[in-house]
């Protein structure tokens, strides 16, 4: 029996996960099919109970479900929880079981780019959705010294620093539209991008929050924005002279994961790598 794989998205023309996991399914010769399922909002319920038909091994979530998606599953792992949302749906028995897998594979990727080890360092985190909790949680337990959380719509900011100071102390909201940004970017040694600021396709492609200027030689400067991959916010920081890790790696790790949980196979990375970046020029030449 083919197995199905699959992620619940929408919109979902740009997603780079069918490449990136079918490579991994392939190079261990198991006979499933990962595919985009677009899915509306008020489809989810429906979609979701299709996962506990036999064929179905499990499947990724994106935006915007990570959140709602929550509710239709048997049981959340602890992770998932406290970061709010679920990015992997996993099989195991007759449960439906949620994971993130997100937090992992950006602070995996963060260390593996840049060398950079959390603990200790002034981190600056742009954006407050769901990207942004997963990583506001991972700094949190890496235990960076202090950690401000900017975002458009401080309310969300601030929502999420009240969650996070539970386990860090040091944290505060600002809004990135002040003179706020600019002095805490000038002071971190971490500056994350998890807006979607700078993609493709979206309202603030072409543009980024900070400029060389207030970036610190020293710095090092992630964006977790792919697509393109090297965004506004990354040539701005090469300027400066930081050291500058795109998106990619994080998505490939945070796939990596998953598919570890769905198949209890070790991921190819490299080969994923590959796939992940062959898709991604198909884009650009798209
Ligand atoms: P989300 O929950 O929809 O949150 C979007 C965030 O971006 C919010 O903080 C929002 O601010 C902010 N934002 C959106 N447009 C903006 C604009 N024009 N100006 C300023 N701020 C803006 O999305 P998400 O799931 O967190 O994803 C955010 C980004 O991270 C996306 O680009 C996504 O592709 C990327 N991502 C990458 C990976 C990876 O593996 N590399 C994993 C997850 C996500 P408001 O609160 O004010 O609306």
């Amino acid at each position: 029996m083919t197995r199905l794989v699959g992620i619940f998205g929408y919109p979902l023309s740009h997603s780079l996960s069918p490449a990136i996991q079918q490579a991994a399914f392939d190079y261990h010769n198991i006979d499933a099919v990962y595919s985009p399922w677009q899915t509306p909002p008020d489809a989810l319920a429906s979609e979701i109970a299709k996962l506990r038909g036999d064929q179905y091994l499990g499947a990724n979530v994106t935006i915007p479900h990570k959140e709602q998606v929550m509710r239709h599953l048997d049981r959340i792992d602890q992770m998932a929880t406290d970061i709010g949302a679920v990015n992997t749906i996993v099989k195991e028995g007759s449960e439906l079981v949620g994971y993130n897998t997100d937090a992992y594979g950006f602070i995996r990727s963060l260390k593996e780019g840049s060398g950079l080890e959390p603990m200790g360092k002034r981190a600056l985190l742009l954006g407050a959705g769901g990207a942004a909790r997963a990583a506001a949680y991972a700094l949190a337990q890496e235990r960076v010294i202090c950690l401000t959380i900017a975002n458009r719509t401080l309310s969300r900011a601030e929502s999420l620093a009240g969650e996070i100071r539970k386990i860090l102390p040091e944290v505060r909201a600002i809004a990135t539209g002040g003179p706020d940004l600019q002095e805490a970017s000038r002071e971190a040694d971490l500056i994350v991008n998890s807006t979607s600021m700078g993609m493709w396709y979206g309202e603030g492609e072409g543009q980024t929050m900070l400029t060389a200027d207030s970036i610190l030689l020293t710095a090092v400067v992630y964006d977790m924005v792919y697509n393109p991959p090297e965004t506004p916010l990354m040539v701005e920081a090469r300027h400066a002279g930081a050291t500058v890790v795109g998106g990619l790696s994080m998505l490939i790790h945070q796939g990596a994961a998953a598919f570890q949980r769905w198949t209890g196979k070790e991921a190819p990375i490299t080969l994923m790598m590959e796939a992940g970046e062959e898709a991604l020029s198909q884009m650009v030449s798209g």
